[in-house]
């Protein structure tokens, strides 16, 4: 990938942001789930997998939903009940929260070697404010990493994978080829398929495997991506 790519676009959710375990851990410790942190990151990206694989629509997350709560340890005795519980809560787009390791260094670093970068991501409408509060980036100079722009479906009113959203993000890299920009997310088919049908080029943020095998450049951590450009 090194010397391929002139610049990044990033999906947020399990890519810049996980739903926050500081309020999912104690919320489904109640029914028997590990609080451990790590066990939950990896809980996101099973459910990924499993919503990947299961070829649901964006807004369909009982696959993601019931891997989820096994990955973590859910009982079975009260798994009906934490279904519901914790679909209500993950479902409160803000809480789609907490950094994923090395999402600000990264786009920071990205930023210092002059990269121009942009987020794409299916949320509510508050994905910008959110990446601002939980201190990863802000869009223009300020404080955090800066990036170019934040697209949010619910404010463009178009979803990944619809060719739309991705073509708002090219217009505004005018002077960019498609084939040289990366995209970078954590879904087979809103990421994945959606920007390589626009010439992008996919990576999958895949940190315990669970792609293995599909034909996508995987990555185990963001850190990576700095690596596209180490000959800057
Ligand atoms: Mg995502």
């Amino acid at each position: 990938m090194q010397g391929k790519i002139d610049a990044v676009l990033f999906d947020a959710g399990g890519v810049l942001v996980l739903p926050d375990p500081t309020v999912l851990a104690p919320l489904l410790a109640y029914y028997g789930a590990s609080i451990d942190h790590d066990v939950h990151a990896r809980a996101h990206y099973a459910g990924m997998a499993a919503k990947s694989a299961s070829t649901a629509g964006e807004n369909d997350w009982t696959q993601y939903d019931n891997v989820y709560l096994e990955t973590v340890g859910v009982k079975a005795n009260v798994r009906e009940e934490a279904l519901h519980v914790f679909g209500r809560v993950k479902g409160v787009a803000n809480l789609w929260r907490h950094p994923t390791a090395h999402a600000k260094a990264v786009l920071q670093t990205l930023h210092n070697r002059g990269v121009p970068i942009g987020i794409v991501s299916n949320a509510s409408g508050q994905i910008e404010d959110t990446l601002r509060q939980s201190a990863i980036c802000q869009v223009g100079e300020g404080p955090l990493a800066p990036v170019r722009f934040v697209i949010d479906s619910h404010i463009v009113g178009i979803q990944k994978p619809d060719p739309r959203i991705f073509h708002i993000a090219l217009e505004l890299l005018p002077d960019i080829d498609p084939s040289r920009i990366a995209y970078v997310g954590d879904s087979l088919i809103m990421d994945v398929q959606g920007s390589r049908g626009v010439g992008l080029v996919p990576v999958l943020v895949d940190p315990y495997g669970f792609a293995e095998g599909h034909d996508v450049h995987r990555i185990v951590s963001l850190e990576e991506v700095v690596h596209f450009f180490s000959d800057k």
